[in-house]
């Protein structure tokens, strides 16, 4: 399985822990039918054919802010439990890539099961040297993947379903259609994080 952590960590990873810090009450993985009740974004209500271009989309809005935004700014963590905007922009990168490869692994097999995908603590460490422009770069060729992989999709696989085993944390199913939401939902949800512009919200608190 390209890209996919085999490790099934029992201790949270930075995503949850994260999540958990800032009492995300909301379970990220009903993107695939509700609207972001954070940031508002609903992909869902969008045709899944459709949701590569936008990814693509998203990802000149991230070129543009990484071109604009100071270097020290984009290295910085501004809180406890909280990426750098670089950081932000390589999990975006990484998000795009797993779940596109988790589409084509769906499409290929029935109801395979996935790990959860949780870098080190080191990786995140090395996402913070990297080259903006490089990164970037990178992410866009992400996207495109995603793209061409959801125009090439046979409208009949899209209910097709991918297992999603994040141990400790629970078991959630996926359909293709909704890892591409999932995908495209990251993309625009990390922006904001990175320009340090979303609203926690009050009312998930568990
Ligand atoms: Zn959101």
């Amino acid at each position: 399985m390209v890209g996919l952590s085999s490790e099934r960590p029992d201790q949270p990873d930075a995503w949850e822990e994260r999540r958990r810090t800032r009492g995300e009450g909301w379970q990220w993985n009903r993107i695939q039918s509700e609207p972001c009740p954070q940031c508002g974004d609903h992909p869902a209500a969008l045709a899944p054919v459709s949701l590569g271009a936008l990814a693509v989309e998203r990802t000149a809005l991230w070129r543009q802010f990484l071109a604009e935004a100071d270097d020290t700014y984009l290295r910085r963590s501004p809180g406890l439990a909280v990426f750098s905007p670089l950081q932000y922009a390589a999990h975006v990168r990484d998000i795009l890539r797993v779940y596109t490869d988790r589409m084509v692994l769906g499409r290929e097999e029935d109801s395979p099961i996935v790990p959860i995908f949780n870098p080190s603590h080191e990786e995140f460490e090395r996402y913070n040297r990297l080259n903006a422009g490089e990164l970037v770069a990178d992410m866009e060729a992400q996207a495109h993947r995603l793209q061409e992989t959801a125009e090439e999709m046979d409208p009949g696989n899209w209910s097709r379903i991918v297992i999603n085993d994040r141990g400790v944390f629970g078991v959630y199913t996926f359909t293709l259609a909704g890892l591409a939401c999932n995908a495209v939902h990251e993309t625009h949800h990390h922006l904001l994080d990175a320009k340090g512009t979303l609203q926690p919200t009050k009312s998930t608190v568990a």
